[in-house]
């Protein structure tokens, strides 16, 4: 991670297929919430064991991993 904050776009939005742009990013939990910049669907990302960047679930609520704590 080279901690930039500005906006980086990777992946489509799986419904869409437009660009997503990040929303939200943790690093120490090793995850961040990609938002598509199109229909507005959250992408959940989180760090796998090589440090690659894993989806693992998609919603239209921004605050899923907030409620599962
Ligand atoms: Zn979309």
């Amino acid at each position: 991670m080279s901690g930039k904050d500005r906006k980086t776009y990777t992946g489509k939005c799986v419904d869409c297929g437009s660009p997503l742009e990040l929303y939200e990013i943790d690093f120490k939990k090793g995850r961040k919430i990609m938002q598509c910049t199109r229909c507005g669907l959250f992408h959940f990302y989180k760090k796998d064991f090589f440090g690659k960047w894993k989806l693992v679930k998609v919603s239209r609520v921004s605050d899923l991993w907030k409620n599962s704590k």
